[in-house]
């Protein structure tokens, strides 16, 4: 991976994945991901999975009557009652809220979040390269995933298998708008215009309603020193972007006060929601995943109740949530530190990227850090 200061050049960091073992970072779109286990989910015979359809509300049981109509009737009234939009109800022992940044089960359960927004989009979308100079294990710029600090947010491009590559470009609200608003052509000359132009270039081309095109291929007719496609310091140049993929988040950074109740465990987005500039959001969320399993697991092998806090949900909560905190700190003050655009702070940081890239050691251990999540 090769990450570069945009407003100091020569300040640039490269981690080399190809060469530490085991890997620190795979590549795997999220469908396939979802895929995956939807169909390991459909090989459990126990499992049910109600497909198309929506949580449309989940509240508690009623009590049961004193005394219960049977021996056996069982005092659901601590339990989450779920009501599916196909009529289906559901009593949970326990509710995993895995329902994303405005997740209803965390409403539910009554807990707040800390946080707050950047005022900045994430613009996604899947771009098709030019023809590479042969197979990706020869061409280093087909594995390598670069990640370039503009003034207003990192834009990074992450190789896909084939002639493809996807983009997260963090910018402004506006810019944000200006780019979606592009025709395709222009859209794809301003993505190679953000890892090749100087900063001053692309604001300018930022403010042309069209003909990026054209303004791309002049400015880098003249520019002195112009960055050479080949030694693979800079990302193959972008060809076309894929119809109907550009598309635009608002990125916020919220934090749950806790991830569990009584009988409810948030994981994923619905815990925690992270700027995207190191990769870490779907990562943190498997990491809860993995977390919660083992800590179920260990209840049911155990003969304890898996929705009580207390044996089950305590150990899940106490193992992610600082965890998870440092890691939305960190992210957080990596955003601060790159969004200034002059002063000290600039030539700071991009004294701090050289120093890491010259201390392997240092090196060695942010991208351990990285894969840990
Ligand atoms: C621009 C951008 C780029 C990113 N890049 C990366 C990256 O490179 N690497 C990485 O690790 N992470 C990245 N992330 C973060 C990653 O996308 C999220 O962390 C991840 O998608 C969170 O997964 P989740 O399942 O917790 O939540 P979500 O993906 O939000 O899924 C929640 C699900 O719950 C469903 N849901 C909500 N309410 C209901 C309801 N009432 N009934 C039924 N279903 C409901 C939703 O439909 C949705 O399917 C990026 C994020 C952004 C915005």
């Amino acid at each position: 991976m090769r990450v570069w200061d945009g407003l100091s050049s020569n300040s640039r960091i490269f981690f080399d994945a190809l060469t530490s073992e085991p890997p620190i970072a795979y590549m795997t779109e999220n469908q396939n991901l979802s895929r995956a286990l939807v169909t390991r989910l459909d090989d459990l015979s126990a499992i049910t999975l109600f497909d198309k359809t929506s949580v449309a509300d989940i509240r508690l049981g009623h009590p049961v009557p004193f005394p219960a109509k049977s021996p056996t009737s069982l005092d659901l009234s601590s339990y989450p009652h779920v009501t599916l939009s196909s009529n289906h109800t559901i009593a949970a022992r326990l509710l995993v809220g895995a329902d994303g940044l405005n997740s209803p089960v965390r409403s539910f359960a009554g807990i707040p979040t800390r946080g707050w927004d950047y005022d900045r989009h994430g613009v996604v979308a899947t771009l098709k390269l030019s023809r590479g100079t042969g197979h990706s294990s020869e061409n280093p710029q087909r594995v390598t995933a670069y990640q370039r600090f503009l003034p207003s947010g990192p834009i990074a491009f992450l190789a896909l298998p084939g002639d493809y590559a996807t983009l997260v470009w963090t910018t402004t609200p506006p810019q944000a708008m200006r780019l979606k608003a592009l025709s395709a052509e222009d859209f794809v000359a301003m993505v190679n215009a953000a890892f090749r132009l100087d900063v001053v270039d692309l604001d300018y081309m930022f403010t042309l309603d069209s003909g990026q095109v054209g303004e791309l291929e002049w400015r880098e007719s003249v520019q002195s020193s112009k960055k050479a496609d080949v030694d693979g310091e800079i990302p193959q140049r972008v060809a076309s972007v894929q119809e109907g993929s550009v598309a635009s988040f608002p990125l916020r950074l919220r934090h749950a006060s806790t991830y569990t109740t009584n009988r409810v465990a948030l994981i994923g987005d619905a815990a925690h929601t992270i700027h995207p500039l190191a990769g870490q959001g779907l990562n943190m969320g498997l990491a809860d995943s993995r977390s919660l399993a083992s800590a179920v697991e260990d209840a049911v092998r155990h003969g304890a109740d898996i929705g009580n806090e207390i044996g089950c949900l305590d150990r899940y909560n106490g193992e992610m949530w600082m965890r998870n905190n440092r890691m939305l700190g960190a992210v957080d003050k990596l955003h601060w530190l790159y969004s200034a655009k002059s002063g000290p702070v600039v030539g700071l940081r991009g004294l701090g990227l050289r120093t890491v890239d010259a201390l392997s050691p240092l090196k060695g251990w942010f991208m351990r850090q990285a894969g840990a999540s």
